[in-house]
């Protein structure tokens, strides 16, 4: 139950004077909420910038193009010659400097007779322009009297907006909810307090609305910052919460005596890196602890992730219970069990294969042999999840390229076994403020070698103006009998709308190379896929035109060439990921940017760091700088995915901070109870994870 002293606060934004349903809807979508915003959220959408009204020249000293208050007299009132005119409605005002014009578009006569009565003082405040040699103001923000002169704001908060709502609007809103900020207990411990200095939550969020000097409503500064670590120590309090509930009953250890890894390695080509090693004893390691696992294993694609995987999988299977690959698509799925299947069967270990594409009686066998025991280690999709899928003993839980692992996920995905160990596959390297930020705790694996014999990769940007060139390159590659992937960008982001590059691309290389051209979508069937898949890694096809379905996890190592259309489209994660499809031979390889120019500024930096490097952590890291408040993990907000305050750069401190002290708050009181107990609960509502506070109870 939420604590009744924040009701004020979750009271919805219509209960203000002035937010009717159309602010309602207009606020839903700024806010980006599925229902009426409630005044926690309208309090906690950040400001933009500052207006300064503060200078206060008079007409002869404005500067043009700035804002300025001016103290006039008022002369006289000029209204369009008739009604039907669109020519402004002017009013001239004068000091003893000069003369200025107040230019109102439509402008409503009496209304603005009023406001402005001729002989009168007023101030006046807006952006200065010049028009035709006299200075002029088109639609003041501010027409005061000495009286509302002196309650006037001179510096005031600007906000993101959205179409059709008007920042005066916001403004007042803002201003009704501020009053409404209940007193509330301080959720921060007093050392943290001391040492930060920060100040209270409802004095940071009136500094940020009202600010008082322009340096407020920035993100480094004190108010922002105690909001952005309000925000992340609720997040990181509700992962600690998450992980504090996953301790395994004791005595239940999911790693063996490792006869079935000695076989999987055993049956390897190759021998593994170092960090493989490490990576898969760190795992077993955790396996054979009391607590539950959850490690991220991290590594740029064909470092060699699966096989790590497959070993977890094996230890697990040496105490005769099972484990589950959950993959995002059905191509990577199936990529999996290829690369896993003979190394297990070496091992003895019966592994199996579900998706959406296994039906009808097939499936049935598939869920019977899974709830029998006889199933080993279950490879899939979500499917592998789904809620008749029943496990005899699910004990580890394998999840590939998963950015954000939520906690209602990790629930749902561990409640599948007894004591399910959880580990996840990144192929996006992620800097460590990120996965701090969304897996908490989580401990960490790397793979930064890369397996041995891998050849360099040869980047090169081309201009599209070029294209024909490329195609004869092309042309003697495949006469060469070289494989080669050509990418097309989706117009759309959904995999299923929009195919025209693709199919055009398609047509094109198909007319000048018959039938050695192959395509795949993500519209095709699974099987369809899957076949045109087969038939490239074959040599039968030797292009492969593709939209970005080929991105996760495909394996076809004599692929040798790639070319990317409209690279300037493509984030740098993706051109990385992609990229990664090549090069995993034993053959040199080569990556062509296609570019359409102009370049902009942006995605010529994108194209310059691919260019410069293959090491997908320093790419991540680009990453972040390049995009600054924008985001690695591949949602368009700015700032961190799921957080509203908080901002990667401005606030990587403060999210370690905000872990450590989560961890201690829960060592020193798991149960929050008492007063601070309280407060974090609150803590935990406002900022909406109070998911976790269930399992408080819980024993
Ligand atoms: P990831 O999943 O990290 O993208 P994979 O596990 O698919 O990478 O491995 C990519 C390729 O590298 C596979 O063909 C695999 O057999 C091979 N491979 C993995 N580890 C090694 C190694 N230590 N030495 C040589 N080849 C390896
Ligand atoms: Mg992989």
């Amino acid at each position: 139950m939420r604590p009744p002293l924040l009701n004020p606060l979750f009271a919805p934004v219509t209960s203000l004077s002035g937010v009717g349903p159309k602010q309602d809807k207009l606020l839903r979508y700024l806010l980006d909420r599925s229902d009426t915003p409630r005044l926690v959220d309208l309090l906690l959408h950040m400001p933009s910038s500052v207006i300064d009204r503060r200078a206060r020249p008079t007409i002869s000293e404005a500067a043009v193009g700035s804002v300025v208050t001016l103290k006039v007299t008022i002369d006289r009132h000029r209204p369009p010659p008739s009604r039907h005119s669109r020519a402004p409605y002017l009013v001239y005002a004068s000091d003893a400097t000069g003369d200025v014009v107040l230019t109102y578009f439509r402008g409503d006569r009496s209304y603005l007779e009023k406001l402005m009565p001729i002989g009168s003082e007023r101030y006046v405040s807006g952006t200065a322009q010049m028009f035709d040699g006299t200075l002029q103001i088109v639609h003041p923000d501010r027409v005061v009297d000495e009286k509302g002169f002196a309650a006037m704001p001179l510096i005031e908060a600007v906000y993101p907006l959205t179409d059709g709502l008007m920042l005066g609007a916001l403004r007042r809103a803002v201003a009704q909810a501020l009053p409404k900020i209940p007193r509330m207990p301080e959720w921060i411990s007093p050392e943290v307090m001391r040492r930060t200095g920060f100040p209270a939550f409802a004095e940071a969020l009136n500094r940020i609305h009202m600010p008082q000097t322009l340096q407020d409503i920035l993100p480094e500064q004190p108010f922002w910052c105690r909001l952005a670590y309000d925000e992340l120590l609720a997040g990181q309090l509700a992962l600690a919460l998450v992980r504090a509930q996953l301790r395994r009953p004791a005595g239940v250890r999911n790693a063996g005596d490792g006869h079935l890894r000695r076989k999987v390695i055993d049956a390897l080509p190759y021998a593994l890196t170092a960090s493989q090693q490490q990576a898969a004893a760190a795992i077993a390691n955790d396996l054979a602890k009391p607590l539950r696992m959850l490690r991220l294993l991290q590594g740029d694609v064909g470092s060699g992730k699966t096989v790590v995987a497959l070993l977890a999988a094996a230890a697990v299977a040496e105490t005769g219970k099972q484990a589950a690959l959950m993959a995002p698509t059905e191509i990577l799925a199936r990529q999996h069990l290829k690369t896993i299947a003979p190394l297990a069967e070496r091992a003895g270990m019966r592994v199996a294969i579900l998706t959406g594409r296994e039906k009808g009686k097939k499936r049935k066998d598939i869920l019977a042999r899974l709830a029998a025991g006889e199933i080993d280690l279950l490879v899939g999709t979500h499917a592998v999840i789904q809620d008749d899928v029943i496990y005899k003993a699910l004990a580890l839980a394998i999840v590939d390229e998963q950015h954000r692992f939520g906690v209602r996920e990790r629930l749902a995905l561990t409640g599948k076994g007894d004591a399910v160990d959880v580990l996840v596959l990144s192929a996006t390297p992620i800097p460590r403020t990120l996965v701090l930020t969304y897996f908490g705790d989580m401990d960490i694996s790397e793979l930064r070698e890369k397996p041995a014999g891998r050849q360099p990769i040869d980047t090169r940007a081309v201009p599209m103006d070029r294209l024909n060139e490329m195609i004869d390159a092309v042309g003697r590659a495949l006469d060469a009998g070289k494989l080669v992937y050509w990418i097309c960008p989706l117009v759309e982001e959904s995999e299923t709308i929009d195919l025209t590059d693709a199919e055009q691309r398609f047509k094109v290389l198909q007319q000048r190379f018959g039938e050695r051209v192959g395509l795949v979508h993500g519209r095709m069937k699974g099987a369809e896929k899957d076949r045109v898949m087969a038939r490239f890694a074959a040599h039968e096809i030797n292009v492969l035109v593709a939209t970005t379905v080929v991105e996760v996890g495909v394996d076809v190592p004599d692929a040798t060439i790639m070319v990317i259309e409209n690279a300037e489209r493509f984030g740098l994660a993706q051109l990385h990921q992609l990229r990664g499809r090549i090069g995993r031979g034993k053959e040199a390889s080569t990556c062509i940017l296609l570019y359409k120019e102009p370049l902009g500024e942006m995605s010529a930096s994108r194209l310059r760091v691919i260019r410069e490097t293959t090491d997908g952590f320093r790419i991540a890291e680009e990453d972040l700088k390049l995009r600054g408040e924008g985001d690695v993990l591949g949602t368009r907000q700015s700032g961190l995915p799921g957080y509203r305050i908080a901002r990667p750069l401005a606030h990587a401190q403060l999210i370690a901070q905000a872990r450590e002290e989560a961890v201690r708050i829960l060592r020193e009181n798991p149960k929050l109870q008492g007063e601070q107990g309280e407060a974090l609960r609150a803590l935990l509502y406002l900022f909406e994870r109070d998911e976790a506070i269930p399992l408080l109870g819980a024993g």
